[in-house]
Order: C-alpha cells, then sequence, then structure tokens
C-alpha cells in the first residue's frame, strides 16, 4: 500500500533445468484485485486460463508443435467472452470492434500480424495464415479482411461480439471521455490474451490477440500485432506475449527489449524480462506484463500492475492458474 506500481518487484517464476516442455499464457494485466471479483466470476476465469493451458499442453504433449500450441490457446481464449480478444473484444469510440493479432514462429522467424480488422472470428487463424502465406508480415484493415475472405477464414456477425459487460464498459469510457485498458475500469477483468511455448525439439513460439483498448480511436493498433513491441519469438533467445498500455510498449519495443537483453547480456529468461517490466517499462510509465518463454522451457511471467490472468505449465510439474500479485509467491492449483 502507498507504493507506487512501478517500484513493486513482482518475482517471475525462474526454472534453469534442461530442455522441457513448457507452456505459458496470459489473459490481461490491470487493476485487478479480490474485492471486485466475485468467487463465482473468480471460478470461471480459473477455469477459462486452465482449460485453454490443458487444450495447449495436450498438444505439445502430443508433440505438436509451440505454433501449433500458442495458436490453439489463443483461440480457445478468443472464443471465452470474458477476455478482450475475438468474441470478447472491447468497443471502439465508434462502438465497433477492431482487433489485432500476431503469432511468430522462433525457429525461422516466419511471423504472421493482422490490426484493425473486423468481423473475423479468430483473428490469430488469420495472422497464421498470414505467416503461412510468408509474402508479407502484417496485414491491416479491409485488407486483411479481404485476405480473409480469400482464404476461406471465417467471419462472425456483429451481434456475436456483442457482449454486455463490454457495453457497459464502452459507456463508462465514454462518460470519462477517456481511452481506457479495459481491466481497468473498476470491476472490469478483462484483457488481451496471449501464449508462449516451447516443444519437444526445443522450438518457441508466441502469440497474442487482442480487441486492443475501450474507447480507441478508430484505426488505432497497438502493440500486440507489431513483431517486437507485443509479440516476438526467436529460438536464439525466447518467445513474448505482452500486454498493457500498447503506445508504451511500442514506444519501449518491450518484446524484442527481453530477446536482445538475453542476446547482448546474456541474462536469462527470467532476468531479462524482469528488468523490462519492473525497471525499463516504468520508465515510460508503461503498465503491464509479458510472459516469456526460452528454448529450455525457462518460463518468466512478470508484470507491474495488481494482477495479470496467468497460467503456465512445464513438464512434470502441476499446472498453474493465477490472477493476483500475492499469489506469485505461491502455486495455485487449477480449479477442480
Ligand atoms: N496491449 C493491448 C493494446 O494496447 C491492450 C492490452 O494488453 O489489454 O492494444
Amino acid at each position: 500500500m502507498g507504493q507506487s506500481i512501478s517500484s513493486v518487484i513482482i518475482p517471475s517464476i525462474m526454472m534453469t533445468a534442461s530442455p522441457l516442455q513448457a507452456l505459458a499464457l496470459h489473459g490481461g494485466s490491470g487493476t485487478l484485485l479480490r474485492q471486485d471479483m466475485s468467487p463465482e466470476l473468480e471460478y470461471a476465469y480459473r477455469e477459462a486460463l486452465g482449460s485453454a493451458l490443458s487444450l495447449g499442453w495436450g498438444i505439445l504433449a502430443a508433440n505438436g508443435s509451440a505454433l501449433e500450441a500458442v495458436q490453439a490457446v489463443v483461440e480457445a481464449l478468443e472464443d471465452c467472452p470474458l477476455f478482450n480478444a475475438g468474441r470478447g473484444s472491447v468497443f471502439t469510440a465508434e462502438g465497433k470492434h477492431e482487433m489485432d493479432a500476431a503469432i511468430m514462429n522462433g525457429a525461422d522467424r516466419r511471423a504472421g500480424a493482422v490490426a484493425g480488422i473486423r468481423l473475423v472470428r479468430n483473428p490469430i487463424q488469420l495472422a497464421r495464415r498470414v505467416l503461412e502465406r510468408g509474402e508479407f508480415v502484417l496485414l491491416s484493415g479491409t485488407g486483411a479482411e479481404a485476405f480473409a475472405r480469400e482464404e476461406g477464414i471465417a467471419f462472425a456477425p456483429e451481434s456475436y461480439f456483442f457482449t454486455e459487460l463490454r457495453h457497459r464498459q464502452w459507456l463508462e469510457a465514454r462518460a470519462l471521455e477517456r481511452v481506457v485498458m479495459d481491466h481497468d475500469l473498476p470491476g472490469k477483468k478483462f484483457g488481451t490474451v496471449g501464449a508462449v511455448a516451447c516443444d519437444a525439439r526445443g522450438h518457441i513460439a508466441a502469440a497474442t490477440s487482442t480487441g486492443g483498448l475501450t474507447g480507441k480511436r478508430f484505426g488505432r493498433i497497438g502493440d500486440s500485432p507489431l513483431i517486437g513491441s507485443g509479440t516476438y519469438a526467436n529460438d536464439a533467445t525466447c518467445a513474448v506475449s505482452c500486454t498493457g498500455y500498447g503506445e508504451e510498449f511500442i514506444r519501449g519495443q518491450a518484446a524484442y527489449d527481453v530477446a536482445a537483453r538475453m542476446e547482448y547480456l546474456g541474462e536469462s529468461v527470467a532476468t531479462a524480462s524482469r528488468v523490462v517490466v519492473h525497471e525499463r517499462l516504468p520508465r515510460l510509465n508503461a503498465r503491464g506484463g509479458l510472459i516469456a518463454v526460452d528454448c529450455r522451457g525457462n518460463v518468466s511471467l512478470p508484470f507491474n500492475t495488481e494482477g495479470m490472468y496467468r497460467a503456465w505449465q512445464r513438464t512434470g510439474e502441476v499446472a498453474k492458474v493465477q490472477i493476483y500479485r500475492d499469489e506469485c509467491t505461491t502455486e495455485s492449483a487449477l480449479p477442480h
């Protein structure tokens, strides 16, 4: 209490064993306080995080690739209205939904991203298609939507993206006359989603998907679809997915900053991600967090906000699902 958020050091999860399969996911960071959460809602979050984790873990356990696992996890979270991505995307200033997503493969650094797209049911599927096509990395707006149609990607009607809570959140943001990181509105705990994974071959991948900021201006693009800002993967360093105020994460090149520290300074994924989240981003007043994994399966999940929806698992270890800051030192099990 009374301590500035940027000065709070939250222990990240640091492990340094031989190569292991690993999977971590986030559902956004922000003002997540126990007193704002009903037991039912908290259960719903933990269950959604846990089931997305077990879906991705099943893919890794069956010898699937890190790329497949992160896509499947993000797709599952996009389908869940609790999170600010896909179906649960926040409203723009004009009362619409504009979504951003990116996916990157660490083995060859192929990447695909889409920005400012409307009515695409699973933006991460479209990002993956961009990656597979390989001609370009980032497609935006109507051009990306035309590409989606050519590729047979599913669209959904406007009503699919309408949720009562998001709508109320939008009305609150309008009343405040400002743009809001969705999980920072009191009582509204939703967030951007992301996943990072290390597969049995030691390859890593990252994926992020978001509806952006509530009340954002038409055409605004955040950090999530920008390779190096909100999403990055390179087998030589790490795979990263960020959540927070996109503008500052773009200015701080947050995801790449973690990788660069590992490459140039020889830092571990835990140290590099902790320094970025607790020292470098706060210099830009950036609030948020990230998840990161290296090709030995070391996982790090630092954040400088009150909480971050998160879950992770490694070979031989029990799955963990956490929300609040005070859970950082304990290991909470999956809900039954
Ligand atoms: N980073 C996202 C954006 O600025 C927001 C979030 O993480 O919730 O678009």
